[in-house]
């Protein structure tokens, strides 16, 4: 991640002037005191020779910095920044504007700064970001039977050519293919613990994680393969119940999920996962309780392994899972993510903010 940053030059300059359109482009460390902070916290800022800059507060924690406690660098992680939020609104609104940089420069913001925030948080550039969500559009409207001539000049390509290698391209199938084909929507959710990318299939919902993760690359590409669909950005049904049901479950009122899952996995995987959604929220197991739970009392191993390569985070409570000494291990998302889990669906509420 932190070679996509702008040099170090740049961010201490946006550092030293509280420039707010580095927010969410990054944070930065103070090695003095060992606390990170946005690019705008008022506080007095540090000596060049004493900072390091991280793209994202995930990865601060990590290397062993706490959050500063005048501007609060943990919440509303991941949300996009007000300075985006103009630009995001207009794109939901109609995925085929079109946005050059002229376009960007004259609603005041800088071509590179959105770059960094869409190759950040979205994995690609913001242009490939926009064809893809026009694509994912495209590709609905000709399932649901319109003709792919209209739809490709509805969607502002001017050849039918054009928007056919491009429809191949982010889809692996021919325009005239999309009944049969098909392709995993992906969107990200914001919560309390940074966003979460999810991804749906027209079944339901096939991929949770959070967009740090460790791996989410091997996640999308195993996605990939499962499912035979190329990941797009774009819009799914399921999303909004989605959306609501995390809310809930994020402000402690929600307990179970009810929403349509789609998990695609050998016959043992199937298994571990269906049980781990039968351990009750507010309680945890050890990984052998776990493997005797579903019938496997020899498999703690394979079972622990089963547990790791869950996809729907948070629904499907492999974070409920904890070593036989009560420590927490392993958690894809990171430990601090399933501590925070934990003492949510504990009560704890005072250790949310630890
Ligand atoms: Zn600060």
């Amino acid at each position: 991640m932190q070679n996509s940053l702008p040099d170090s030059e740049t961010l201490y300059a946006a550092l030293v002037s509280k420039d707010d359109n580095f927010e969410g482009i990054f944070v930065v460390g103070v090695k003095t005191t060992g606390v990170f902070c946005r690019p705008t916290c008022t506080a007095r800022k540090p000596k060049r020779e004493n900072v390091e800059f991280f793209g994202s507060a995930h990865d601060a924690l990590l290397h062993g910095y706490r959050p500063c406690k005048v501007c609060a660098p943990m919440e509303h992680k991941g949300s996009a920044p007000d300075w985006l939020k103009p630009l995001l609104a207009e794109i939901t609104a109609d995925p085929l504007i079109r946005f050059k940089d002229s376009d960007l420069r004259r609603r005041g913001l800088d071509p590179s700064r959105v770059r960094y925030w869409f190759k950040r948080h979205h994995q690609m550039t913001f242009q490939a970001y926009l064809r893809a969500l026009r694509i994912g559009q495209a590709f609905g409207r000709i399932r649901h039977g319109e003709k792919v001539t209209g739809t490709a000049f509805e969607s502002g390509y001017e050849s039918l050519s054009g928007f056919a290698d491009q429809f191949k391209k982010t889809t692996g199938f021919a325009p005239s293919k999309s009944r049969e084909g098909r392709l995993i929507a992906t969107t990200r959710i914001l919560t309390p613990l940074g966003p979460l990318l999810a991804g749906a299939s027209a079944e339901g919902i096939c991929l949770l994680e959070f967009v740090d993760r460790r791996m989410l690359e091997t996640q999308l590409q195993r996605l990939n393969k499962l499912f035979k669909a190329e990941c797009v950005p774009g819009f799914s049904e399921h999303f909004d119940n989605l959306s609501v049901q995390l809310a809930e479950y994020f402000s402690g009122k929600r307990k179970e999920f009810d929403i349509p899952l789609v998990l695609s996995g050998t016959p043992f995987q199937q298994r571990v996962w269906a049980g781990l959604r039968k351990i009750p929220y507010g309680s945890t197991r050890s990984y052998k309780e776990q493997a005797e739970a579903i019938g496997l009392p020899s498999a703690v191993r394979a079972v622990a392994k089963a547990n790791g390569d869950n996809r729907i985070a948070i629904i499907v409570p492999c974070h409920r899972v904890i070593g036989a000494d009560g420590e927490l291990v392993g958690y894809g998302g990171g430990l601090w993510r399933k501590r925070f889990l934990l003492a949510l669906e504990s009560g704890q509420k005072s250790l949310l903010h630890t």
